[in-house]
């Protein structure tokens, strides 16, 4: 069964009754539980699990520290380009945009990677916005040959490649991991956020994972963007789709992430807004459901927040955060997003150690050739 069949067959009504019903003896059963099932994620999302919410973090909190000890690893983005043919209306770099446009050309992108380099920072995630004609698959390859040099743990969140692109970037070994989001996992409300452009292919978007899966990547994070849709509805489609992944594909590391949507250029406000404790909720939610996942937490959480959530689920976090293409050595041209916590890679190393982590520069090291 492909996993847009296991999507097709959620049944939304179901969840939010199950969401409503709910009381706080039903989180308690399932709180006690041995090994938590995708079946009780409504418990743990519902309005009478916020009343157990210290008792979700301590579970969450021992589970993560049984899986992952006090590691964290660090990362930071690396932005290439930002022109992009897709009108997302929730995005700075939609093509409607008026906005300083920018692709850095292979000298720009030697700088930046040495910048960030001598940051400490070991482990990157190259983006661009998606425009094939601009940053067409050969100038990804270069790119990322480039940046390969200097990074031994190169992770991407590019527009979704074809299977034997994703292979051609695996077998010469210039990418390990791929972040894709869906956005949001509800056909009809993704349709109508992206009605032009390449990204306007739902299943494509969809299937993106599998290629990549089928293609041996290493690594692999999904998520959806919050905001878009019901988050309760959004959580059960990323749980069964992360529950997937790793059924078909067992030796890819899978990790999760729930970026909220923040300000950027344009007029967009999310219907669904997903509060604090709410993101604790389901943070700690899918720690219980998935021990072993990595969990990413991003900059477009404030400080107070990030610290404050750390402890209880999170393994990987971004530092040194510029959401501007050549933002750490150039003009930088207009943000993605903006970022809520500034601190640096040395600030983000000091504030871990204080709270008791360790902090790793990568989760993975390929060997790198000499520059
Ligand atoms: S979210 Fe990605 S695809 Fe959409 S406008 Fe922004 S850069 Fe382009």
């Amino acid at each position: 069964m492909s996993f847009s069949d296991i999507l097709a067959s959620i049944d939304k009504n179901a969840i939010t009754t199950r969401c409503n019903n709910t009381t706080i003896d039903d989180v308690k059963v399932v709180l006690k539980k041995e090994r938590v099932e995708i079946a009780d994620l409504p418990v743990l999302l519902s309005l009478a699990a916020e009343e157990c919410l210290e008792e979700l973090a301590q579970k969450s909190l021992t589970l993560t520290r049984r899986h992952f000890g006090n590691v964290v690893s660090l990362f930071t983005p690396f932005y290439i380009s930002n022109y992009c043919e897709n009108r997302c209306v929730y995005c700075s770099f939609a093509s409607q945009r008026s906005i300083i446009r920018k692709q850095l050309t292979f000298d720009q992108i030697h700088r930046e990677a040495t910048v960030i380099s001598d940051s400490g920072i070991r482990h990157i995630l190259v983006l661009t916005g998606e425009s094939p004609k601009k940053t067409d698959f050969s100038y990804i390859h270069e790119s990322l040959t480039i940046i390969r040099n200097y990074f031994p743990a190169v992770a991407i969140e590019m527009y979704p490649l074809a299977e034997k692109e994703y292979g051609a970037l695996i077998n010469s070994a210039l990418i390990d991991s791929l972040t894709i989001y869906q956005e949001t996992y509800n056909k009809d409300r993704y349709e109508s956020l992206h009605q032009r452009g390449p990204k306007a292919n739902f299943a494509y978007r969809l299937d993106t994972p599998d290629r990549a899966c089928r293609s041996q990547i290493r690594s692999i994070t999904i998520g959806a963007l919050l905001g878009l849709d019901d988050f309760r509805h959004e959580a059960m489609s990323v749980a069964l789709h992360a529950q997937y992944i790793q059924k078909m594909y067992p030796s890819v590391e899978l990790s999760l992430s729930f970026p909220r949507l923040c300000p950027q250029e344009g007029d967009f406000t999310p219907e669904h807004i997903v509060s604090d404790q709410q993101l604790v909720q389901l943070v700690t939610a899918f720690r219980l459901l998935f021990p072993s996942c990595g969990i990413t937490m991003s900059t477009r959480e404030s400080q107070s927040f990030r610290t404050g959530i750390m402890p209880l689920g999170v393994t990987k976090i971004s530092a040194g955060v510029s959401t501007a293409v050549g933002g750490h050595s150039t003009d930088p041209s207009t943000t993605q997003f903006e970022i809520a916590d500034h601190r640096s890679v040395k600030e983000m190393q000091t504030d871990l150690l204080s709270q008791g982590f360790q902090p790793v520069m990568h989760d993975w090291s390929q060997r790198m050739s000499v520059i």
